[in-house]
């Protein structure tokens, strides 16, 4: 049973080394033994999102914030989840609310496929003394619940599991109606280079780095997103390759060969991009010229912000990626 952990670069540092030294930080919260239950379930919930029953339980524990607010969050996620997939990608889901004593904000999020009878099964760990502000910025959330809409792959191409997250996470949230385009261009532009092979720097395979898995793997899926409507004059993008996908079967539940998962995609939107360019990333350092994609999609930074530049040739393909339904 593979895992899926939502962390930052501080976290991930000290779960590398964790791994390497046999080291336990302070923050490092590795999952212990799988999904088992951290403490008795006090209050069970069910929401009805995008045609399947989401189970949300809570653990033992107090909230600041009335626990509606929590579970209009996961909701809210779940949402933005089924608009970006036409529907909720697996069929029954638990999500475990676990609140933590003394703590503030989104702490963790864990998401495991086939758990007992649930195809997918999220953990998130929220502290106790967490404010709307919080969940309102939060982005956790929602990435957890996008690991669900892939198959399992081996470790060495974790780099796509986290990339897809942290890809379609911004754009689902704004599909869904809560982020403008703007905030997350704005923070393509400020994090995409992050993803970049540097110096010693293999194959996304064979380098796994904490940037080269999250946003690797989120800039190996800007490229394929804007390449794939570049090939279709704008007619398909990575989202039709990804519901075709998580139509066919491939969910968090199921173990894929990654080729097998990006053939399909290429299949529903008619072209070879994915398995193309999987082939060309994969063994040896492929870098992106992001200067040079961000004026061809009509972005530019100004001040901490961006604006559009809609007279770009590909200012169509940006508006597409980034459109509310
Ligand atoms: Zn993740």
């Amino acid at each position: 049973m593979r895992t899926r952990v939502a962390v930052g670069l501080y976290v991930w540092m000290l779960l590398v080394g964790a791994a390497a030294g046999g080291l336990v930080g302070a923050g490092a919260q590795r999952p212990q033994g799988g999904p088992g239950m951290p403490g008795p379930v006090v209050a069970t919930h069910r929401l009805q999102v995008g045609g399947t029953t989401l189970q949300v339980d809570f653990a033992a524990g107090a909230f600041d914030l009335a626990s509606e607010k929590v579970l209009g969050h996961v909701d809210m996620a779940a949402k933005a989840v089924a608009a970006y997939y036409g529907k909720f990608p697996v069929v029954g889901a638990r999500v475990l609310v676990v609140p933590v004593a003394d703590d503030r904000g989104i702490l963790q999020g864990t998401t495991w496929g086939g758990v007992r009878s649930w195809p997918a099964f999220t953990r998130m760990r929220i502290g106790q003394h967490t404010t709307q502000g919080d969940l309102d910025d939060d982005w956790m959330m929602t990435h957890e619940l996008v690991h669900m809409a892939f198959p399992s792959l081996a470790d060495d191409q974790h780099w796509m599991e986290e990339g897809l997250s942290t890809y379609v996470e911004p754009v689902a949230r704004v599909e869904a109606g809560e982020l403008k385009p703007e905030q997350i261009w704005r923070d393509m532009v400020r994090d995409m280079a992050k993803g970049e092979p540097r110096d010693g720097d293999q194959g996304i395979d064979h380098t796994h780095t904490w940037g080269r898995t999250y946003w690797g793997g989120a800039l190996f899926c800007l490229t394929a997103d804007v390449a794939i409507r570049r090939e279709t004059h704008n007619r398909k993008g990575l989202q039709d390759a990804l519901r075709a996908i998580v139509d066919a079967g491939g969910t968090i539940n199921h173990d894929w060969e990654l080729p097998k998962a990006l053939a399909i995609g290429d299949n529903a939107t008619g072209t070879h991009v994915l398995l193309r360019q999987y082939e060309e990333w994969k063994d040896k350092p492929v870098a992106v010229d992001l200067p040079k994609l961000w004026e061809e999609l009509g972005i530019k930074a100004v001040n901490g912000g961006v604006e559009f530049v809609d007279s770009a040739p590909g200012a169509e393909i940006r508006k597409a990626i980034t459109k509310a339904r």
